[in-house]
């Protein structure tokens, strides 16, 4: 309550610069109406107050609501530029706008500061579809093939893997161990795992053990309608998230993290793009590059559309417990080791 009453009530002054910033940032452009800016605009004024006030940082990843990343947000990437972002802050707390495996990542690689996850329901079906037992089992059936996780796992799962891998840097990784191992297990993204089989030239089963789990997201677009979206739009370039079925990444200009997406925007020069991913990235490419067009091809993630502004202003205020995320020293321990030697085998030069 003390907190909440040191940021103080804003004027009508103050209302309506903020409701300028946000429509400036580009809100309007995205369809959101004068008084939902304005709604924003009275939350966004006390956040932004009450984060310096208790010495905050807010990250937000690219799939976030255009008000949080717009509004609220200090630095916006993928989960891997964001955990890394918050272990170099100085911020005592990190409110991470994203969803529970981003939050626990950014708790083990800065385990002396408080973080913060405003909306808790805000989980993943890649990150529910295995548990520590499971990857267990998983060693026991293929002995001495290392276990390479996508980062979208529990911190109890990282901490039975060898090494954690991102959209970006999987197959630099998983190469890698292909060249000192003749089997290696990738967990949990089958689609995922089955486009590293391809890129890789090795066979599922007998070389890559795949596990069954899917991004709710990413596993339901249809590449049939890729052939059709191309005579529509002429030129258009699509690019489709490594999420996504084998099928639909063969038939696209670009396949990759969102990282690797939005510099492929950034450097190509064609008219329309069509983004396959969540609806949110599409949005701030939107922002980002107002001369291009962008054909919507995209589906809406639940879990990263759970955080919204109050609850992000309510986990600054007066956190309730389950906004708090806490790991078992052990675990974050063990967990720690495999992000540890992903920073170290993708960018060797941070570590010589
Ligand atoms: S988009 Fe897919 S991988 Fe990302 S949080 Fe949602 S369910 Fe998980």
């Amino acid at each position: 309550m003390a907190a909440t009453a040191s940021v103080g009530s804003p004027t009508s002054e103050d209302l309506a610069a903020e409701a300028e910033r946000l429509f400036e940032a580009g809100l309007a452009d995205l369809g959101y109406g004068e008084g939902e800016i304005a709604r924003a605009a009275e939350l966004t004024w006390k956040i932004n107050r009450l984060k310096k006030i208790k010495n905050a940082v807010i990250p937000a990843h690219v799939y976030q609501r255009a008000e949080v990343i717009h509004g609220v947000a200090d630095f916006v990437g993928d989960s891997y530029k964001l955990s890394r972002l918050c272990a170099e802050s100085k911020a005592e707390r990190v409110v991470f706008c994203g969803v529970r495996f981003m939050a626990e990542t950014a708790k083990i690689l800065s385990p002396d500061k408080t973080v913060l996850l405003p909306a808790p329901e805000a989980g993943c079906s890649l990150a529910e579809s295995i548990t520590p037992a499971q990857v267990r089992a998983l060693k026991r059936e293929h002995p001495g093939a290392p276990v390479a996780t996508y980062i979208n796992t529990s911190a109890a799962v990282k901490a039975e893997t060898d090494v954690v891998v991102t959209s970006a840097n999987a197959e630099k990784i998983l190469s890698k161990l292909f060249s000192e191992h003749s089997k290696v297990v990738f967990i949990p993204d089958e689609l995922m795992g089955r486009n590293l089989s391809k890129a890789l030239g090795k066979k599922i089963g007998s070389e890559l053990v795949v596990w069954k789990g899917r991004c709710i997201v990413h596993e339901n677009f249809d590449s049939s309608s890729v052939a059709l979206y191309r005579r529509m739009y002429p030129g258009v370039k699509i690019l489709a998230h490594a999420e996504c079925s084998p099928g639909l990444v063969e038939s696209v200009d670009f396949v990759g993290g969102t990282g690797g997406m939005m510099d492929y925007v950034g450097r190509t020069k064609a008219r329309s793009y069509m983004l396959v991913t969540e609806c949110g990235f599409g949005d701030l490419a939107r922002s980002r590059f107002p001369g291009k067009k962008f054909i919507p091809m995209c589906r809406l993630c639940p879990y990263m559309k759970a955080t919204g502004l109050p609850e992000i202003l309510r986990s600054l205020e007066n956190p309730t417990p389950s906004q708090i995320v806490d790991l078992p020293a052990d675990i974050s321990a063990r967990a720690r080791r495999p992000l540890e030697r992903m920073f170290d085998l993708a960018e060797p030069s941070r570590s010589g």
